[in-house]
């Protein structure tokens, strides 16, 4: 690879979900494999990224003032190169570049593999770029780029969504699916084993939808992965409800020794007319069914849910829907949003939009009804034992830190402060919980 950075520092922020924190990842290996340095802060940088988010509000407001807030360092260092990628880079194109005067290049969700040389491009004829076609037809080759894995890692299956919910911006901002293919996310995997990695952690927008050349949907892909390579834990996240089926229930059982018992299954409303408006492509009904099949096909797993409230027309009977859904399922965690337009959706366009204090208030209803329901559910660990990947050691409070096969974090003393603590990361050990607690479980090793 070209020296591009000569040594400089790169500093890279990072907005939105955990494609974003693995693109990051992915940019940062590449980049130094051209010679930058990542660093701490913005000020020991020569290029700053910002790695954009367009779910949060006032996306592209954040941008201009997080650009802004490097204006005094490009004043003492001219060459300080500025660029921003991710959602928003892909949603606002060159306006992004027009509108903000202080930045130097942007460049789209298809376009990372591309950025040491785009840096190279902007740097050497000073020319300002953008780089934010979709690559729709171009296969998804992308091996993981991950500089120092832990126990755990994230793996790209696929990208893109072809769903359009009226709500979401995804599709306009990383395009249409694309998967890639099963041998080499077989090669991939296992080249993460060979460095240590214990867990993946498969990330697709709907990673239900995966589908290799070779005709492999996501159940022969986890069935594969868990014969097929070395790797201990396999998780994966955001399914899709309405493409959740019954095989690949059978095939997390089966293979129930690596494929883990927590699932994130989004449902975003409880009421059959919202989700016809969201077109979701369930009802309130098929979803139930759905959690039902999960739960007598994987029995102990654990699930978790999006919910948005507020949704453009949903009426307080409806929200009311959602409560009782909540209530029905017994999540052990949910994500709640209220909802917020986003350019390009339909849902934007909706008259109906329900007034922002409504939206709060229904917020914190759900909050507080899931924080009562995750306290009731937390207690059902009490005295269990659970089988803990160790993450990590913290000599501070000389504790050691895992995740049970539920996706649970659980906190636990080694049997010796130290160095022998350490040796217990990337180990699979017995923990029994002494204390249940909402999102933490405290337990004590058990030999
Ligand atoms: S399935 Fe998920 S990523 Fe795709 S449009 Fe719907 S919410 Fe967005």
């Amino acid at each position: 690879m070209q020296d591009i950075g000569r040594g400089q520092g790169v500093y890279i922020s990072t907005y939105g979900c955990q494609m974003n924190v693995n693109d990051t990842e992915r940019m940062y290996a590449l980049l130094e494999m051209a010679n930058y340095v990542p660093v701490e802060s913005p000020e020991k940088a020569g290029l700053i990224i910002i790695n954009s988010c367009s779910v949060r509000e006032k996306p592209v407001h954040k941008v201009h003032s997080e650009v802004g807030r490097y204006r005094a360092l490009k004043a003492v260092n001219p060459a300080l190169k500025i660029g921003v990628g991710g959602c928003v880079a892909q949603q606002e194109k060159a306006k992004l570049l027009a509108d903000i005067p202080l930045l130097d290049f942007v460049f789209g969700t298809d376009a990372i593999d591309a950025l040491p040389q785009l840096v190279a491009d902007v740097t050497e004829t000073r020319q300002r770029r953008v780089s934010a076609r979709f690559e729709n037809e171009k296969p998804y080759e992308t091996e993981t780029l991950i500089r120092n894995p832990g126990v755990s890692a994230f793996v790209n299956i696929m990208k893109g969504c072809d769903n359009f919910c009226t709500f979401c911006v995804v599709p306009f901002t990383r395009g249409r699916e694309r998967s890639r293919g099963l041998a080499e996310l077989v090669a991939d995997v296992n080249a993460l084993v060979r460095r240590g990695v214990k867990e993946v952690t498969l990330l697709g927008q709907n990673v239900n939808s995966y589908r290799s050349g070779c005709g492999a949907d996501f159940g022969e892909l986890l069935k594969t992965l868990a014969e097929d390579t070395d790797v201990q834990r396999i998780r994966y996240t955001t399914s899709h409800p309405k493409d959740f089926n019954q095989e690949l229930v059978d095939i997390s059982r089966e293979c129930r020794a690596k494929i883990m018992d927590y699932i994130h299954l989004p449902v975003q409303s409880g009421n059959t007319d919202v989700l016809k408006r969201m077109n979701r492509g369930y009802s309130r009904e098929e979803y139930l069914d759905k959690v039902r099949m999960i739960r007598d096909g994987i029995p102990g797993v654990v699930l978790s849910t999006d919910i948005i409230v507020g949704f453009p027309g949903e009426t307080e009977d409806q929200f009311r829907d959602t409560l009782s859904l909540v209530r029905e399922v017994g999540y052990d965690n949910i994500f709640p949003f209220a909802y917020s337009p986003r350019p390009f959706t339909k849902a934007a366009k909706f008259t109906d939009q329900v007034p922002d204090a409504d939206k709060s208030r229904r917020l914190q209803e759900l909050i507080d009804l899931q924080r009562e329901i995750s306290f009731d559910l937390a207690k059902d660990f009490d005295g269990r034992e659970l089988e803990v990947l160790v993450e990590r050691y913290k000599a501070e409070e000389n504790h050691l830190m895992g995740r049970s096969t539920q996706n649970k974090i659980v906190h636990f003393h080694p049997p010796e402060p130290g160095a022998g603590a350490e040796g217990f990361v990337g180990r699979t050990v017995k923990v029994k919980v002494l204390k249940a607690f909402p999102n933490v479980l405290r337990g004590e090793l058990l030999p």
